[in-house]
């Protein structure tokens, strides 16, 4: 799992570094797709449930899966990535939104907050605490600085399977849930919105939008509980 972090954190690396106004989501994911070829890795995402691409690319109030292609960014937007890599039959899943060119103050603080309610919920990726206690983490620094959390989507167990039990809301009780223990590793995915939670499908079938087309941001990273603390396996 380690090795398939590392490829993902390498894809999204390379995907943020070719994050410019004019630049295609297609171009975004044939570099995504290369990188973890080349690694001799599996794109993880590619023909999971019939979606088509490398990544997701979520542009503004896009909030998860939208499906990369023609669409060309613009100065001022904000794209989230999702991407992962599969090694010998282990699954990496990380996720980030970039900044494309020069964004508002909005964007930038809903961005801040993102990232800091996804470092407060891995610094509960310890044996002992429960796992809504990542949950609760999570809400409390997102809705702290202000934004809401998207329900309908949550973050989850991983391993040999992109998607395992159990399901870690980016809400709920401190104290509550199973017993975090060495040895279990968790996606922590907060999707956080400048606007209200609600989100809804578009007819493509996979993009998911805010209701009252608001920003939207996410940051993902897959996080082993160790008996020496959190354990990041998406980074290089
Ligand atoms: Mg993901
Ligand atoms: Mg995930």
């Amino acid at each position: 799992m380690r090795e398939a972090g590392r490829i993902t954190a390498r894809a999204l690396r390379l995907v943020g570094e070719a994050v410019v106004p004019g630049v295609t989501t297609a171009e975004l994911n044939r570099i995504a797709e290369e990188t973890i070829r080349s690694a001799g890795a599996i794109p993880a995402f590619k023909g999971y449930h019939g979606f088509p691409g490398t990544i997701c690319s979520s542009i503004n109030d896009q909030v998860v899966h939208g499906i990369p292609g023609a669409t060309v960014l613009r100065d001022g937007d904000i794209i989230s990535v999702d991407v992962g890599a599969i090694v010998d039959g282990y699954y990496g899943d990380s996720a980030m939104t970039f900044a494309v060119g020069e964004i508002g103050q909005a964007a930038r603080s809903l961005m801040e907050a993102t990232r800091h309610a996804l470092e407060a919920g891995i610094a509960e990726c310890v044996p002992g605490r429960r796992l809504y206690d990542i949950s609760h983490a999570v809400q409390a620094v997102a809705e702290g600085a202000g934004f809401s959390v998207v329900r309908e989507y949550v973050g989850h167990g991983i391993g040999r399977s992109m998607h395992e039990d159990p399901q870690l809301p980016n809400f709920g009780a401190a104290g509550q849930g199973p017993t975090l223990a060495s040895g279990m590793v968790f996606a922590i995915e907060p999707m956080v919105n400048a606007g209200g939670a609600a989100v809804r499908s578009l007819d493509d079938g996979w993009t998911v939008v805010t209701e009252d087309g608001s920003l939207s941001v996410h940051f993902e990273h897959t996080v082993a509980v160790t008996d020496d603390g959190p354990f990041v396996l998406t980074l290089e």
